[in-house]
């Protein structure tokens, strides 16, 4: 008889983005002429940059001719673009990372959900509340929780990230394995300093623990004193391993392609306290179940490194900051309190009441869709996330119409 892994079983269904979809139909079968404006979700709405569109056109020509055409390529990516990102998103920043330490994946999704095969499942776990679900559900799916009681999964050491610690998680108490920090963060849209995240670097480095960092959104920072990687801190060689993206950088959330950095020097142990390095555990990992991304989509990423790539995914970059900055402002000048949309694209607002009757009054009277905190976890209750990824045109809209509604 075949069996299944009962620990999906544990899983809460995606009970959020089902909702909003269920609220928002409703809305829409009784207000058929509002235009809906949406501030929900992650996505981004700007075109690939057009560097990266004619490197990927080129990419496919050279596939279309068998004097270039390419078959599988290296399971950790293509020299080309390991080396630009070596050079450049590390170098550049004083952190030493050698390009065959970067695995070029086609998500840092995937990658931030595949890490785990890496560990044991008795370890311990630091997980941030709120949180992006992936680094908790993936844990489950894997069995290094309990059942979901009251909110929460037994057996994981939630962080609050809350207006009392800024929504940066204070270091556990308790001894941990394995912490997930993630900066600018998903859903508050917090920062970290360095000396903070210094102290997670040396609060690993003594309790022999690793740190997954996830720097998606590090293209959104423009605050010369934030840390843009975890490898600027002295020490976070040895543990951590940092997720990357081109999915907000660059507008490849349908074309696909991030990378994940696992220094030679970043290291776990076996039961017998034997040290073993990542490095070799996840190329083993990779290059057994994972056959690389495609070529033209590493040479439209390769192509963020040009100087026009450059030029342009800035740009793009401050497109939503401009809208981060404008929701920011409105939002405040209505006597809230919030988080993010500086060096980030979320916003993280304290709506003061219900999150989800906050979300029925935006959606209600101004026709306009944000994401309840709770669907991020417990801590989210009384939050609301508005994500800057639209239109300028539509943000204002959508400003105006909640400033009529709220007044
Ligand atoms: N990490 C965080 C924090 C995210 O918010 C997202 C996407 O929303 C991802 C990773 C996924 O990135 P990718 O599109 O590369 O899979």
């Amino acid at each position: 008889m075949i069996r299944i892994n009962e620990n999906f079983l544990k899983l809460q269904s995606s009970y959020l983005f089902v909702e909003i979809a269920n609220r928002v139909s409703a809305y829409q079968k009784v207000h058929p002429d509002t235009e809906i404006i949406r501030l929900g979700i992650g996505d981004v709405t700007l075109p690939l940059p057009p560097a990266c569109v004619r490197a990927f056109k080129k990419g496919v020509e050279e596939m279309a001719s068998a004097s270039t055409f390419r078959g599988y390529g290296p399971e950790q990516g293509y020299g080309f673009l390991r080396e630009k990102i070596a050079s450049n998103d590390y170098r550049s920043l004083g952190a030493d990372i050698d390009p065959d330490e970067i695995f070029i994946s086609d998500g840092a999704k995937c990658d931030t959900g595949n890490i785990q095969e890496l560990f044991a499942t008795d370890i311990r776990l630091a997980i941030p509340d709120p949180v992006y679900p992936v680094y908790l559900d993936t844990n489950v799916m894997a069995g290094r929780t309990g059942n979901f009681s009251n909110g929460r999964y037994n057996n994981i050491n939630y962080m609050d990230s809350i207006p009392q610690n800024n929504f940066i998680p204070s270091l556990p108490e308790t001894p941990v394995d394995l912490i997930y920090l993630c900066f600018p963060n998903n859903p508050t849209g917090a920062t970290i300093s360095r000396d903070l995240l210094k102290k997670w670097v040396d609060f690993a480095r003594y309790q022999k623990s690793l740190i997954l960092y996830d720097a998606a959104y590090e293209a959104f920072i423009r605050d010369p004193d934030l840390p843009r990687s975890i490898y600027e801190i002295e020490g976070a060689r040895e543990v951590a391993i940092e997720f990357r993206s081109f999915s907000k950088t660059a507008g490849f959330t349908g074309t696909r392609c991030a990378y994940t950095v696992v220094p030679k020097t970043c290291i776990a142990y076996d039961g017998k306290g034997q040290r073993h390095k990542l490095h070799g555990l996840w190329n083993r990992r990779q290059s057994t179940k994972f056959n690389g991304v495609s070529y033209p989509v590493q040479r439209a990423a390769e192509a963020v490194y040009s100087d026009e790539g450059k030029t342009q995914v800035i740009e793009t970059a401050n497109y939503y900051l401009k809208n981060a900055a404008l929701i920011r402002e409105e939002i405040t000048s209505l006597g809230f309190e919030l988080v993010g949309g500086e060096n980030s694209p979320y916003i993280w607002v304290n709506c003061k009441r219900d999150a989800w009757g906050f979300f029925d009054l935006l959606l209600e009277k101004a026709g306009v869709v944000t994401t309840p905190g709770p669907g991020f976890g417990r801590c989210g209750e009384g939050f609301i996330r508005i994500s800057a990824f639209n239109s300028y045109k539509n943000v204002e809209r959508a400003m105006a119409r909640i400033k009529d509604a709220l007044n």
